[in-house]
């Protein structure tokens, strides 16, 4: 069994735009810009967004977090939105979410110009990605795809068992996998929460790319031998012994499916810091295409 280690490739991948970024600098182009807003108090998001502006640091990109409170209306957020559409030192900016409940969020990403819409929500980014053409691919699915080909993980003809098919992770995912080329080429099964028996699909699975939301769903009996694990889960487990009061656990089993894996990533040190590096890919590439 070989881990699928995150950690260590995007340490790899930063340190790579890391020197792209200071070559450009160099050359006197312009230092590549990530905003994020973020709205509210959700501790998880609040550290995702210290996450991104770490990696901002790491890379020498600029980096700014507009912080708001939950009370801001949707109308003042657009306005926002709108204000770094406009601002031509911004090559790209996310908002992170969730958004509070009185704030539509899917309003927002469509207010998000598409060039610089580096999180891949915008339609017309989803759009591309599914016709296959050039597009900001969302983080997370593109840091998984990154790390499939990091490993040279074989996918061609392999069926391929996505879990979970929310709009940020579990349709692009399919939609990547599905792709003519490497990687890619997989035949893939979507399933869901009206799924029936979803064990008797995982069983038959080459590749499982967990995204519920549901600590340890994936147990050993629900994998076959050789299968390839991939762990997109984050879920706070309260956990008293924990300095924090809360553990962080995947959607996986990670010491029954271990041992059946072929090659498996762990929670934390696997996805995560892949999400965050292919954030920074989106940014670079916005900059670059920019000035285009
Ligand atoms: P989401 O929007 O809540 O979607 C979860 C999906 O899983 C839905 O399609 C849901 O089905 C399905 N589902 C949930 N419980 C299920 C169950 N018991 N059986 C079958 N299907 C079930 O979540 P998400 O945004 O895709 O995120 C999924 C997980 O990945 C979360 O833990 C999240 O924190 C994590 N995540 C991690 C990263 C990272 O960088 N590592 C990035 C993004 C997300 P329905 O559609 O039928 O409701």
């Amino acid at each position: 069994m070989t881990i699928l280690d995150g950690k260590a490739t995007s340490a790899k991948y930063k340190q790579a735009i890391a020197a792209e970024v200071a070559e450009r600098i160099a050359q006197g182009k312009k230092q590549p810009h990530l905003v994020a807003i973020l709205v509210g108090d959700n501790g998880a998001s609040k550290t995702y967004v210290a996450s991104k502006e770490k990696a901002c640091n790491e890379v020498g990109f600029k980096s700014t977090v507009l912080r708001f409170p939950a009370e801001m209306t949707e109308a003042d957020l657009l306005k926002e939105v709108a204000r770094l559409n406009a601002d031509s030192d911004v090559d790209g900016f996310i908002v992170q979410l969730p958004l509070p409940a009185h704030i539509d969020e899917q309003k927002i990403i469509e207010a998000i110009d598409p060039s610089k819409d580096v999180d891949g929500f915008h339609p017309e980014n989803v759009g591309r990605l599914c016709l296959g053409l050039e597009t900001f691919v969302s983080a997370t699915p593109y840091g998984i795809m990154c790390l499939l080909e990091e490993y040279g993980v074989e996918t061609k003809g392999k069926h391929c068992v996505v879990l979970g098919r929310s709009n940020i992770v579990g349709r692009p995912m399919a939609n990547l996998l599905s792709q003519k080329g490497y990687p890619g080429d997989c035949t893939v099964t979507i399933c869901h929460s009206r799924t029936r028996n979803i064990a008797s699909y995982t069983k038959d699975a080459d590749i499982i790319v967990a995204a519920l939301g549901s600590p340890e769903f994936l147990k050993g009996d629900m994998v076959k031998d050789g299968a390839v694990i991939v762990d997109v889960g984050i879920t706070r487990v309260p956990d008293e012994t924990a300095a924090k009061g809360y553990r962080i656990v995947g959607d996986v089993a990670f010491d029954e499916v271990a041992p059946k894996a072929s090659y498996i990533t762990p929670v934390p040190g696997g996805v995560g810091p892949m999400t965050i590096v292919s954030l920074m890919r989106n940014t670079l590439l916005a900059a670059q295409r920019r000035e285009k």
